[in-house]
Formats: C-alpha cells, structure tokens, sequence
C-alpha cells in the first residue's frame, strides 16, 4: 500500500495482528518470566534475545513492541528502544555512542538536566563536554577537536527556542564521522524527523506531547541503522525497561497526537500573537514569530509549531513575576509540559548557559498551552498581566 499521510499512520502504526490477537489495542503483558516451550526453543531464543519474540520481561511484550514499532516507524528509524523518563533516553543515547577519552559537543540551549548529565557523570567517566551555541550552523566543524565523536542538538531549544541548522550541523559531524543526537520532543514524530536528515539518534521525553496527559514518565530513542545496535545493546546493559502498563498509555496518548498537538499549535499561535500587541511583554520566543532565533530554519525545516514558547517581559524581575503567576486561574505553574493542561513558569536562562549570553533584561516565562479554551486563557494572561503593571506602578 501506498505510504500513508501522518494522522492514517497514527492510528494504524504498531497494531500488528499477532500482537492484538484481534482487538483494537494490544493487551498489556506483565511479565517477569516467559515460559518457553522446549529446551530447544529456550537455546533459540537465548541466541537473539533482541528479537521481538517473548524472552524475558525486561526485554520486552508485544505491549512494549507495539509503542517502539509505531514510534519508529513515525521517526523513519531502523528501531527505538524504551526508556523510564525523557532524560534517561538522553543518556542512554549518549552513553551508546560515547567512550572514556571522547570529547563531545551539546548545544548551549540543551535541556538542564542534560547539561547535568554531561558536567556530571560523563565527566566522571573521562569524557569532555564542550557548548556551543545554538545558532552555530555549518561553523560548529570549528569547535570539532581529534577526539570529537557526538553531537547532540535540541532544536528549538525547549527554554529559549532558537532553532538549529540541523542539516548544516550533521553535514558538519558526518565529515568527521561523528554521530549525531537530536532531542527531538519539541516537535514530536510530526514536526520534524531528523533521522531524514541525517541524524543518527533522535529522542523523545514521551512524558511530554506522545503520553499527552501528565500521567507518566517515559523516553524514546529511535537510531538508524548505523546505530541501532549499538542503542539497544547499551540499554539492556543499563537494564532499562519500563512498565507495560505504561506503555499502552503511552500508546493510548499518542493515537491522538495528531488532533492535540494541531490545537496546541493553534491556541498557541492565537495566544503568542495576543502577547506580542502586550506592553508588558518583550520578546515572542516562538519559532513561528520572525523574531524567534532561526525563524527561517523553522519554516524550511519544520512541519509545524507545538503549544509551548516562551515570553521576556519588558520590565521587573524574577521576584516581581510572583505577582504575575501566583492566583492564576488557569495556567498553573509546574515543570514538564505536552499535557492537555495550560502551565506558566518563570524560568532564567542565565542559570544553564555557558557558551553564549543571555542578554534579555526582563524575565522569562515560559507557557505551555493547553486544549482548554484559547480566549478563556487569554483572559486568563490578562488579568495576570494587569496585576503584574499595578505591582510595578505601585
Ligand atoms: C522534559 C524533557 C526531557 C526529559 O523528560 P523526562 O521524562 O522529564 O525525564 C528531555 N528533553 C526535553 C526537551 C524535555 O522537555
């Protein structure tokens, strides 16, 4: 059959027949110890127990195969490999292409705790890390030394939004032979697949738009060719798995990825383009406005926007915006975002950058926009808003 348009695909990838036996969705197998009908079948299966046949629990059920299989097949990958949060897929991808005495690159922009990670535990085990700034491009092959072997990009950022040159970047890193990594759960499997272009492993936070409603914690990693192996092996050294119980919510969410993610992407846009007539509020830091770092990457490369940017208020500072964000009807203030509910933090990107300066003089706040009602949120901002001039002329 002809290959199918994105929301045909999210309903029909991963329901292989042998894995429903005829139902709608794929029964969620809790399992510890497969039972094995001979000695003989026992030694088959020991020789590949990375095959999706039943092996062992931490290697997997169909419940399990079914969300890698319909991930990876929306990423265009050779395979993905599951994960108990967004930042253990970062890791475990990094650490599947890393070794003691390797120096790598991870963009200035790059979600905190992977910054963590790599100032961290990848210091610890004798790898270098360097930043470099998001909007490097094909100038990024200036930062490569000897001993380069990963980069790893976000793009957009998911705090200051500047989009990356990815096909620049890559094109860069395959001249040195290093991989490429690409937490891609900004723009979902729908927005932009970098494996297409080029990239090597592409991560997901799942926790965030695929699992869609606050309700777990899981990531993806889905490789090419060149590194699936490699991305798979490292995980069961790691011994990561995660629940079956999990993993159909995760696939529950993301049947209806397609229909969320384009109402977050509008609401957001029509909430974006209110704040940006606001005379308390700076600068839109969303890749659809034009001047959002790398807007014009965004429009060559991407298929779309999601529901979560950021704003810089012309005046106060980070104490002043309690008054802002406190008693909010609406968007309520907490970390991680994707749910179907509105959330506004202020955050200051003067606490996780080393390569480039943060210069906006006001603070930061960053939204993420929900399925409620768009007006109803923007009177929502505006009351905040209005509390927030009062407290500054007051
Ligand atoms: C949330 C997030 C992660 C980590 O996901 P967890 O499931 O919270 O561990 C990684 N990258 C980005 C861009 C994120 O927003």
């Amino acid at each position: 059959m002809a290959k199918k348009q994105i929301d045909t695909e999210l309903v029909t990838a991963g329901r292989k027949k042998e894995w429903t036996h005829g139902i709608v969705n794929p029964p969620i197998y809790r399992a510890s110890t497969c039972l094995f009908s001979s000695y003989s079948e026992m030694l088959e299966r020991s020789k590949n127990p990375a095959a999706q046949k039943l092996f062992y629990g931490r290697k997997g059920t169909p419940t399990h195969w079914a969300l890698a299989d319909a991930i990876t097949g929306l990423e265009h990958g050779e395979g993905t490999t599951l994960y108990p949060s967004g930042i253990a897929a970062v890791t475990g991808a990094i650490l599947a292409c890393v070794k003691s005495g390797d120096h790598i690159l991870i963009t200035d922009s790059a979600y905190q705790p992977t910054r963590g990670f790599a100032d961290g535990f990848l210091k610890t085990m004798g790898v270098e890390t360097s930043y470099y700034d998001p909007l490097v491009g094909a100038d990024i092959k200036n930062l490569f030394k000897s001993n380069t072997t990963v980069v790893v990009t976000e793009t957009p950022g998911s705090l200051t939004f500047e989009v990356q040159d990815l096909p620049a970047i890559i094109a860069a890193a395959k001249d040195i032979g290093a991989y490429v990594i690409t937490d891609n759960t900004w723009a979902t499997p729908l927005l932009l697949n970098p494996l297409d272009m080029g990239a090597d492993i592409s991560v997901h936070a799942v926790t965030k738009y695929i699992g869609g409603h606050s309700d777990i914690m899981m990531g993806s990693a889905t490789a090419n060719k060149r590194t699936f192996k490699k991305l798979q092996h490292t995980a069961f050294q790691l011994g990561q798995t995660v629940s079956p119980d999990d993993a159909a919510l995760a696939l529950r969410g993301l049947r209806t990825l397609g229909v969320r993610l384009k109402q977050h992407e509008e609401s957001a846009l029509k909430i974006a383009a209110w704040l940006a007539d606001h005379a308390e509020i700076d600068q839109i830091l969303h890749p659809a406005f034009e001047n959002c770092p790398g807007h014009a990457i965004w429009a060559r490369d991407f298929a779309g926007s999601c529901g979560l940017f950021s704003v810089t208020l012309k005046r106060g500072d980070y104490a002043d915006t309690a008054v802002l964000v406190d008693d909010m009807e609406l968007f309520k203030m907490g970390f991680s975002w994707g749910g179907y509910e509105s959330l506004i933090t202020p955050s200051d990107p003067r606490t996780c950058r080393t390569a480039t300066q943060w210069t906006s003089s006001g603070p930061l706040l960053r939204l993420h926009i929900g399925l409620e009602d768009a007006d109803d949120l923007i009177t929502d901002l505006d009351t905040a808003l209005k509390r927030y001039s009062a407290h500054l002329e007051g």
